[in-house]
């Protein structure tokens, strides 16, 4: 079966890139996080004996105020193992429409956890007490077992939007009296943390698991830490097992997420800025149409320059920019820590000169 890849790399006649704001994905190692890595003490993880990793999993268990963490090599992996230690086959899963569970995980709940997931309504990504209220089900034996609600902070596809907590904690409470179990999705977590300036552990205190994305802004090559209670984490690690997601030497890439944790939290708050700035300059620019940035994460439609998402982006890309599409008028740019503030007005002039050859 053919897929579609993005073309960001694919075609070696483009150009290098000037400016890439395809994805926080793409930052590269700094020099002072590679010597951290070269440093890092090291065992083997499976045995749990790699002295570098257990200390990343008991920082982050401490971070988040859980008992417990685990080491993961990505967060589809800590996604998947969550709902695979949450839930049953059969089982329901809430969630906004926008997840990435839902979206982007290639079926993986209903592939692996035998789970469906039942996207909820709501503006930006998010959704309300009432609207988990009207999708609960009675419990009868016609009923899909409902068994865990997930948010995600930042919600991704919503805008790089910022749950509030009261909103956060309304929709876990209506969940708890359920019966039902909480998960967050916390590929952006720090984001949300450096945007509000909400504390990590209270932000996500009414949630049963956890997990954190190293290599989204926090700019390490590898890694995702799932943090929950000693049970949790225990069955946990048993998926991880299965699933091959245990490690050796995993020290390596764990020093590189210490090292994050040490120097690209607080700088977040500069591609918030970055992210900012960006909106004002593609509001003057003619038939782009900004969401609001509350994040590192830019939406814009396109839909007046009488160009697709596609062919704006091919334009751009051609000139040194990279841009996502996530709709056929809908483009995303994301700030990170590989982009400066000079890098936002080069986008900007690509983008004037892109609309210019209309
Ligand atoms: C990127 C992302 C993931 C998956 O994380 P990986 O580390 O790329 O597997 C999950 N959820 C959201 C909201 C994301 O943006």
């Amino acid at each position: 079966m053919a897929i579609d890849y993005a073309p960001l790399h694919t075609d070696p006649t483009l150009p290098p890139l000037l400016v890439n704001l395809y994805s926080d994905t793409q930052t590269k190692p700094t020099p002072g996080m590679k010597a951290a890595m070269m440093a890092a003490e090291v065992g083997d993880e499976q045995f749990g004996l790699d002295p570098t990793t257990n200390a990343l999993a008991e920082r982050m268990a401490a971070l988040m105020g859980k008992e417990a963490a685990v080491f993961l090599p990505s967060g589809t992996m800590c996604n998947q193992i969550a709902i695979l230690t949450h839930c049953r086959p059969g089982d329901e899963i809430l969630a906004h429409e926008t997840a990435h569970i839902l979206t982007s995980e290639g079926g993986g709940a209903a592939a692996l956890t035998g789970a469906q997931i039942t996207g909820l309504r709501g503006d930006r990504g998010l959704f309300d007490a009432d609207t988990v209220r009207a999708a609960l089900r009675s419990k009868s034996r016609y009923s899909p077992p409902q068994t865990l609600l997930e948010v995600e902070q930042t919600a991704n596809s919503g805008g790089g939007v910022v749950w509030p907590l009261a909103q956060m904690n309304a929709v876990a409470a209506v969940a708890h009296e359920a019966g039902m179990a909480t998960h967050i999705d916390g590929a952006r977590l720090m984001n949300a943390v450096v945007a509000s300036g909400v504390p990590v552990k209270d932000m996500v205190a009414s949630y049963d698991s956890v997990w954190l994305d190293f290599t989204k802004g926090l700019g390490t090559p590898i890694g995702a830490v799932l943090c929950g209670s000693q049970a949790f984490i225990g069955a946990a690690w048993r998926w991880k097992q299965r699933l091959g997601g245990s490690m050796r030497q995993s020290g390596i890439i764990a020093a590189a997420c210490h090292y994050a944790l040490d120097h690209h939290i607080d700088r977040l708050a500069e591609d918030h800025t970055n992210a900012k700035s960006l909106v004002r300059g593609l509001a003057q620019l003619d038939g782009i149409v900004p969401e609001p940035a509350e994040t590192n994460l830019v939406f814009f439609d396109v839909t007046a320059t009488g160009m697709t998402a596609g062919q704006l982006a091919d334009k751009a890309r051609a000139k040194g920019l990279a841009l996502s599409t996530t709709g056929k008028y809908r483009v995303r740019a994301c700030t990170h820590l590989d982009v400066d503030a000079a890098g936002i007005d080069t986008a900007i002039a690509i983008l004037r000169d892109v609309l210019a050859a209309r």
